[in-house]
């Protein structure tokens, strides 16, 4: 550990450390929760459970979202499922099995007790959105039911067809709308936030901007959560929502939270690939079709010839030859990278050769039409849609695209960022994933982190620390306000003639190029330099018309593009830093022979936490992870 913040974690043994805390953890009185006033940024999956909670338990909750409505958030459009273990499970899943296949899944680049917690709530999770109501997928007895996803070899991820995040999301927005109706909650959306206010030190408002009016306002309250989703959208393409960002995350970064591992992002392997370069989303296409998909490519380079007129002894099932084990389940870097290292030595299919088959053909064939269309339909009917081809008839065509980020701001235990009264849940913090999240385990952590963690630590610390009312005249909250007030201003300058869209789309190509599925050191230097120029010309050339007051979804773009620029370059100088593969960090000059990540455990077993400095280098602090109950090993899926 070097001059971090204290991470706070448990001592002892880590298998009862969660409930051990939990147990020592100070408490606050019902009475005395109903003067204190929290702030929740974000009503995704991690905002909506928090404010719920926090509000159900008598809290005054204020909660703000740029969405015009809760359910409009992007956790929505999960679609596979989310993790537990059960015991209920017939092939022996275990709390500590679903540990250590997180831990491992990471590649040992995650705390170890966060994993334990994260595998023990996993259970509650599930009993929690059960009562609420949300549609899992049952067993003909009535049992939940349950499929397999990347990286474990059980059946552990719980499902509502191919649209979990959006069930899991109605649970929370009922609870959610409750404590509305009690008047516990106060919702107000369309709501960007731009800035993070700090009066001695400690987090204790926002500034956000009002979407429709276009006013400027100031939110107060004893202590502020941020759940605003993750930043793969700094790729451009990705198959986050248009608008997801790192507004709210980046400006708590200026403002003193460290940003941890912020290289370490997910590229999904099975996306539908892009179709122009117009194109401003990409789809994905469920994991959990990996259960009974098959994905393949011509053994023969440059073959040219239909799927259908390509026989069996010519299709080579490249994950299934390579990953014995694992076949088709193998995690998402390992199969990213395999499918581009084949599109690049020239057997991809589609335009330009940059896509993989993924073939039902085989599933249809043993278990029958009906089964697989109950079980993917709405996902195959998007792909139709999308493509014009029938998944039916033909196999889907995808490729791998930036979907997740298991960066993010540096958290404690508890939650809390190196802001104190700053906490940061769901894919807005780092944790729990390491350096790559398996499939169906980010729903189960920003649950975790708003229904059953947060609602802990934060009234522990409210418990302990000192909680003024801010007026929204402090002068912190005036000069929050003015630098906000500020970095409109310049940007209504207007003085170019370039959309805000053609910077974000050269940026996005500059960071899959050079922050993508691979990375060496020259082209992350040769990164900065790009992203540093086009940072330059976006601020000379940018065009945003129209004003400050009203909508301007212009205006919108720009300050979250503004953003991006500025954590492309640490995104780049972290990558550059690191040096080993671990995950889906994947650096050419750290690699086996037979192209598996090399890890550097001497020397990076660590958590990178970055510090920002205005106007100079940030300065990169190392939080060192031990391991006590499981051993670093060769992360294998063979
Ligand atoms: C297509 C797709 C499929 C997925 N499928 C799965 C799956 O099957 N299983 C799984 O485990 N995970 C899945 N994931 C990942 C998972 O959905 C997300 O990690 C998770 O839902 C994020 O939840 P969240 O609450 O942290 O953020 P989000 O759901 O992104 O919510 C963010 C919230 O913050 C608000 N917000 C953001 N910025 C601001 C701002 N500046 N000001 C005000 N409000 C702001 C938004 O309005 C929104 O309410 C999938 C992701 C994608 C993209």
């Amino acid at each position: 550990m070097s001059d971090l913040h204290d991470p706070c974690l448990p001592e002892g043994t880590i298998a009862d450390a969660w409930r051990r805390t939990q147990e020592s953890l100070p408490l606050i009185s019902p009475r005395r929760k109903r003067d204190l006033q929290l702030l929740v940024v974000g009503t995704g999956l991690a905002g909506a459970s928090a404010a719920a909670t926090l509000a159900e338990q008598g809290y005054q909750v204020r909660v703000l979202s740029f969405h015009d409505s809760p359910r409009r958030a992007h956790s929505v459009a999960a679609q596979g499922g989310i993790n537990a273990a059960r015991p209920m499970a017939v092939d022996g899943d275990s709390v500590s099995r679903l540990f250590v296949d997180t831990l491992r899944g990471g590649d040992f680049r995650a705390r170890e007790a966060g994993c334990q917690r994260l595998a023990e709530i996993s259970s509650s999770i599930i009993d929690q959105c059960v009562a609420q109501g949300v549609p899992f997928a049952r067993e003909y007895g009535g049992t939940l039911a349950t499929r397999s996803f990347g990286g474990a070899l059980v059946s552990r991820t719980f499902y509502a067809r191919g649209q979990t995040g959006q069930q899991l999301l109605y649970g929370a927005y009922q609870a959610l709308m409750r404590q509305v109706a009690l008047g516990r909650v106060e919702l107000l959306c369309r709501r960007d936030v731009l800035e993070i206010i700090k009066v001695d030190g400690v987090a204790r408002g926002v500034v956000c901007r009002d979407l429709l009016s276009g006013a400027l306002e100031v939110h107060t309250a004893q202590a502020v959560l941020i759940a605003t989703g993750g930043y793969s959208n700094v790729y451009f393409l990705s198959t986050n929502a248009l608008k997801s960002n790192t507004s709210a995350i980046w400006r708590a970064h200026c403002q003193g939270a460290y940003f941890a591992n912020p290289c370490f992002t997910q590229i999904h392997p099975t996306c539908i690939p892009s179709g122009d370069t117009y194109q401003s989303k990409l789809t994905l296409m469920s994991e959990s079709l990996r259960n009974d998909g098959r994905i393949w490519l011509s053994a023969c380079s440059g073959d040219t010839r239909p799927a259908i007129d390509i026989p069996e002894v010519e299709r080579d099932y490249f994950l299934e030859r390579q990953y014995p084990a694992y076949g088709n389940m193998v995690p998402r870097d390992v199969a990213s990278r395999r499918a581009r290292e084949l599109c690049n030595a020239g057997h991809g299919v589609g335009p330009g050769g940059r896509s993989v088959y993924l073939d039902l053909r085989d599933a249809i064939m043993s278990q029958g039409r009906e089964v697989i269309e109950a079980r993917y339909g709405n996902l195959l009917e998007m792909y139709e849609r999308i493509t014009g081809e029938d998944p039916f008839a033909t196999p889907m065509r995808i490729y791998p695209a930036p979907h997740y980020t298991m960066g993010g701001l540096w958290v404690d235990y508890h939650l809390m960022s190196s802001i104190p009264g700053l906490f940061v849940l769901g894919e807005a913090n780092f944790s729990e994933h390491g350096a790559n999240r398996l499939g169906a385990s980010a729903l189960m952590q920003g649950l975790a982190d708003g229904y059953f963690i947060a609602p802990a630590t934060v009234t522990a610390w409210l418990a302990g620390h000192p909680t003024p009312q801010i007026a929204v005249d402090h002068p912190a909250c005036l000069e929050a306000l003015a630098r906000v007030s500020e970095r409109i201003e310049v940007l209504l300058q207007d003085v170019g003639s370039r959309s805000v869209d053609s910077f974000h789309r050269e940026l996005g190509a500059v960071m899959i190029d050079r922050c993508g599925i691979s990375r060496d050191a020259e082209g992350l230097r040769e990164g900065l330099v790009e992203v540093g120029l086009l940072e330059q010309h976006f601020h000379s050339e940018v065009s945003v018309p129209g004003g400050a007051q009203g909508p301007n979804p212009e205006l919108e773009k720009a300050l979250r593009v503004d953003d991006f620029f500025a954590l492309a370059k640490l995104m780049l100088r972290d990558a550059l830093a690191r040096e080993e593969s671990c995950g889906a960090h994947f650096r050419e000059e750290h690699q086996t022979e037979d192209g598996e990540a090399l890890r550097d455990d001497e020397n990076f077993a660590h958590i990178a936490a970055w510090e920002y400095r205005d106007s100079a280098e940030p300065i990169r602090h190392v939080e060192s992870l031990n391991f006590t109950s499981l051993t670093p090993s060769k992360r294998s899926y063979q």
